[in-house]
């Protein structure tokens, strides 16, 4: 091969990997401590860098992303044991041996390593503070009257970056525990039934705790533009919807 065709092999390469990260949307959130960038990788499933730390949050296969781009995480927070957010499969895509994490009790059943937090607990790794809170259904059951999500079992986390306190919520409703939420800058909610909220409920849990940026997730089968209009009387809390 001659030193053009090698360039412009290595051009290509460069360019796939460009456009295939290209494909998911990134936010970047300015905290006195540096920038963190949130990628959305899809229904459940997302990335945090922040000091070259890679964080996901629920990495799945259920997201419709392949993960083959995406960097080693450094952690890992698992928020319960559905397949849409525990997926051993996808773990196995972007682990390295240096990799934790983080989950509720009756995740690490599956994966059988790094630390359980249970509800209004809380942990500090690598320097980050990560709070689990209560997730699970009140009103949404399962025609066997148990509850898609029980009390006690999955965890939403609210991981502190800097000066920024962003709240994944994980799979659950509108909880009065919400309310003990304190100073959250953004909050990921989900909004898709039987599961987890309606647009209404995902409104009742923002009055809750008042977040400054709602983005809508796991809202799979429903319009979360709806969140939009619900929340126009609350120019204090803003909805920004993202391919998720
Ligand atoms: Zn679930
Ligand atoms: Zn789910």
């Amino acid at each position: 091969m001659n030193k053009i065709t090698i360039l412009l092999i290595f051009a290509l390469i460069a360019h796939l990997e460009v456009q295939s990260q290209d494909n998911l949307q990134q936010d970047i959130i300015k905290t006195n401590q540096g920038d963190l960038t949130i990628t959305f990788i899809g229904h459940a499933s997302i990335m945090f860098k922040f000091q070259e730390m890679i964080i996901y949050v629920d990495p799945s296969s259920s997201s419709g992303s392949s993960f083959e781009n995406l960097p080693k995480a450094d952690l890992i927070l698992i928020t319960h044991n559905h397949g849409d957010h525990l997926d051993a499969k996808t773990l196995k895509l972007i682990v390295n041996d240096d990799t934790e994490y983080i989950s509720n009790k009756t995740s690490f059943g599956t994966l059988a390593k790094g630390k359980i937090i249970a509800n209004n607990e809380s942990i500090t790794m690598d320097g980050l503070f990560i709070e689990a809170v209560p997730a699970y259904n009140i009103k949404h059951l399962r025609n066997t009257g148990e509850p898609y999500h029980p009390k006690k079992d999955g965890n939403g986390y609210v991981l502190t970056f800097g000066d920024k306190r962003i709240y994944v919520a994980g799979d659950t409703e509108n909880v009065p525990e919400m309310a003990n939420l304190k100073n959250i800058d953004i909050a990921f909610l989900p909004m898709n039934i039987p599961y987890t909220m309606t647009p209404e409920m995902v409104k009742d849990a923002a009055l809750l705790f008042k977040p400054k940026v709602i983005y809508p997730y796991h809202y799979r089968g429903t319009d979360p533009n709806l969140l939009i209009e619900l929340l126009k009387d609350y120019p204090e809390i803003e909805v920004k919807i993202r391919k998720m």
